[in-house]
């Protein structure tokens, strides 16, 4: 008996801990399927992806069509993964290098990069739409296609023309990030050093201006804190970050956003996108993406070569193959509790940066079919469906509809 008892309450233990565990993977496999279901359910805007640069990259290496280049290299993004991930209207970035504004030819490259989000809707109308609103978003999506929406991230190709606002406006883009890397002829940058303007140039505040009466979505990522507060005293209509993080978990780090900026922003009625990329959501990884960054300035000048050249996005993959950064899905959905805590439910959405931030996506959200896995994490941090719902897209179609709505009335004419 008195080595029976023992024995005994050892095995029920053993027991209970087992049923334990079982009932702990029931419960994840089941939140994992209710986290599929809403990605199906619920639209999915993704404030940023950069594809249409990785196809122009991609089409300076190969003789074949831009448009088959999507499933020829493998990014982040193609159809088959976005309808997995059960993403519907990803914001196709039209990226400018911050080159071209020494260089010229921004509104030339601005223009073909447009062309080439085009082609896809045209080479492949059974996969994917273009939209300029989101009720054609949702018309796209009752006809099975993916939106392809478009951003353009930096204001360069705009030129000294105001009428070049309108102008990229008919060319279908929706929102303007007003900078990239360096200061431009609209507004300081978080990433130079170098402040021409200490925040907005006299030509930004009348490109804000002329955005808001177009109905072009004002971006504030990338661009400095000071140009940041400038915009936000002028702009009649709410704007977006579409892809930025909080700096609370990165201190220092400008290119995000400050708990005093998102504040406000929200006041404003304006939506933080997240940034993926581990460098922008996870101190750790910063640093290690940082050395990884000063190591490929080293590699570019010891080889002659620039960061746009298809040889050094290899180099810089396959080293940070070797140097992993990654952080974790979980750290992503801190920023969203962050900026929850800070002002809200109806502030926050996704803006993955993918194709966009290298090999340096967190586990878990390597690429678009991975949305699933951070709205299981919110399940799990017991977000209802109906908060979950606002951060796949109605906080995003909230600002967009209040900007056209907004320019409808400062032009007093109807854009469809
Ligand atoms: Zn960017």
């Amino acid at each position: 008996m008195r080595i029976l008892l023992p024995l005994l309450f050892y095995f029920s233990l053993l027991f209970a801990l087992a049923a334990c565990h079982t009932e702990r993977q029931k419960n994840d496999s089941s939140v994992e399927a209710h986290a599929k279901a809403l990605a199906q359910q619920f639209i999915i805007t993704d404030g940023h992806i950069d594809l249409p640069y990785r196809m122009n990259m991609a089409s300076k290496r190969s003789s074949r069509e831009v448009v088959q280049l999507i499933s020829d290299t493998k990014g982040d993004f193609d159809y088959e993964r976005a309808k997995e991930g059960g993403l519907d209207a990803p914001f196709m970035s039209i990226y400018i290098p911050a080159s071209y504004q020494e260089s010229g030819g921004a509104k030339a490259l601005a223009d073909s990069l447009i062309n080439s989000v085009i082609n896809i809707t045209e080479q492949y109308p059974d996969q994917f739409a273009l939209a300029n609103t989101p009720r054609q978003v949702e018309e796209n999506i009752s006809k099975g296609l993916i939106s392809l929406p478009m951003g353009m991230e930096n204001g360069a190709p705009i030129g000294d023309s105001l009428e070049n606002v309108q102008y990229f406006f008919d060319r279908g883009i929706r929102y303007i990030t007003l900078t990239h890397g360096k200061a431009n002829q609209i507004c300081d940058s978080s990433y130079d050093s170098t402040r021409v303007w200490n925040g907005l140039s006299p030509f930004g505040e009348q490109v804000v201006t002329a955005m808001n009466q177009v109905g072009i979505m004002v971006d504030v990522s990338h661009i400095s804190d000071s140009a940041f507060y400038d915009v936000m005293k002028i702009t009649k209509a709410p704007v977006i970050a579409s892809h930025s993080s909080c700096r609370h978990f990165v201190p220092g780090f400008e290119r995000n956003m400050s708990d005093e900026m998102i504040k406000t922003l929200a006041e404003n009625g304006g939506v933080i996108q997240i940034n993926f990329g581990s460098g922008f959501i996870d101190a750790t990884s910063k640093k290690k993406s940082d050395q990884a960054y000063s190591h490929l300035e080293h590699w570019l000048q010891e080889n002659n070569l620039t960061e746009e050249d298809s040889a050094a996005q290899a180099y810089m993959d396959a080293y940070l193959a070797k140097n992993p950064v990654y952080s974790t899905v979980e750290k992503v959905a801190d920023h969203i509790d962050h900026v929850v805590q800070l002002v809200g439910i109806d502030h926050v959405c996704f803006g993955s940066d993918f194709d966009g931030v290298g090999d340096t996506l967190p586990e878990g959200l390597k690429d678009v079919s991975d949305y699933p896995n951070l709205i299981a994490e919110l399940l799990r941090r017991n977000y209802s469906e109906e908060d979950i719902e606002k951060i796949c897209y109605k906080n995003v179609f909230r600002v967009w509809n209040e900007v056209l709505e907004i320019a409808t009335q400062e032009s007093g004419s109807s854009i469809n």
